[in-house]
């Protein structure tokens, strides 16, 4: 189904990214994932030639303006200009409140979930347009939607919600189509990376929960990327 595109997927080593980078690769795309680390990245190379996926995994701080350029310039030169974009990478400082949230937090928080997102965005538009195609698919969260005692993370992922349909008006009338996703609880590392201990982690509850999947979020971004070009 996505045969000849190139894909962006930042915070692919694990959770729903992962799933992402392998759900697109099986449907044909060529992968570039994102991991902080060089071990991460090699990693994500490794699992991609197991799975005989096309790509590779490249280390990337998406908060560090200098390796965003840098990755685009060696996408560029060794695969070509990037057809889609996922905006996945994201933490989830202050998921139980701001109560006792070390204040470094926050602006980390805005810079990974926030600012990222956007320049990322920024630096693949004219590209996008100069090829005439492109999609870019933002993860946000219900935590942007609605009111969930979580108003660090919450004001993050709503500005990503408003980022997303204002970047969907801006691009009316291209063949650019951008896509959010706002999933509930998924069964990822997030909270525990979130939390830190385990009786915060009990205290957000699970109780009755049938938690979603990474798979489930990524069967959604296939589809919004292989619905016609007209779906938007
Ligand atoms: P996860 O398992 O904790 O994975 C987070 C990913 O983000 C990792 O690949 C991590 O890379 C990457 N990352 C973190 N900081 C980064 C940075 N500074 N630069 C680049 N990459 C960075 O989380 P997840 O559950 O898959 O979450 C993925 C996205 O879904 C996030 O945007 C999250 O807000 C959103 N979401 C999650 C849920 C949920 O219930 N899990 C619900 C709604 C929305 P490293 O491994 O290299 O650290």
């Amino acid at each position: 189904m996505l045969d000849g595109k190139l894909v962006l997927v930042t915070g692919a080593s694990r959770g729903i990214g992962k799933a992402i980078a392998l759900t697109l690769g099986g449907a044909g795309a060529t992968i570039i994932g994102t991991a902080t680390t060089e071990v991460g990245a090699d990693n994500i190379s490794k699992v991609f030639a197991d799975k005989k996926i096309s790509g590779k995994g490249i280390k990337l701080n998406v908060t560090n303006n200098e390796q965003i350029s840098s990755l685009v310039k060696i996408v560029n030169e060794d695969f070509g200009p990037i057809d889609i974009l996922i905006n996945n990478a994201g933490i989830g400082h202050g998921i139980d409140g701001l109560d006792g949230l070390d204040v470094s937090l926050i602006q980390e928080a805005i810079d990974i979930n926030v600012s990222s997102p956007i320049k990322l965005t920024a630096a693949l538009l004219d590209s996008m347009k100069e090829q005439a195609r492109g999609h870019i698919v933002n993860i946000g969260s219900v935590a942007g939607l609605h009111t969930l005692y979580s108003s660090l993370y919450g004001a993050t992922k709503s500005a990503i919600h408003l980022f997303s349909q204002n970047l969907r008006a801006e691009l009316h009338g291209t063949p650019i189509r951008v896509t959010e996703i706002c999933p509930g609880r998924v069964s990822t590392g997030f909270f525990q990376a979130a939390t830190g201990n385990e009786e915060r982690l009990k205290a957000l509850g699970h109780s009755g929960i049938k938690e979603l999947t990474p798979t489930d979020i990524a069967d959604a971004v296939l589809y919004a990327l292989s619905a016609p070009a007209h779906v938007n």
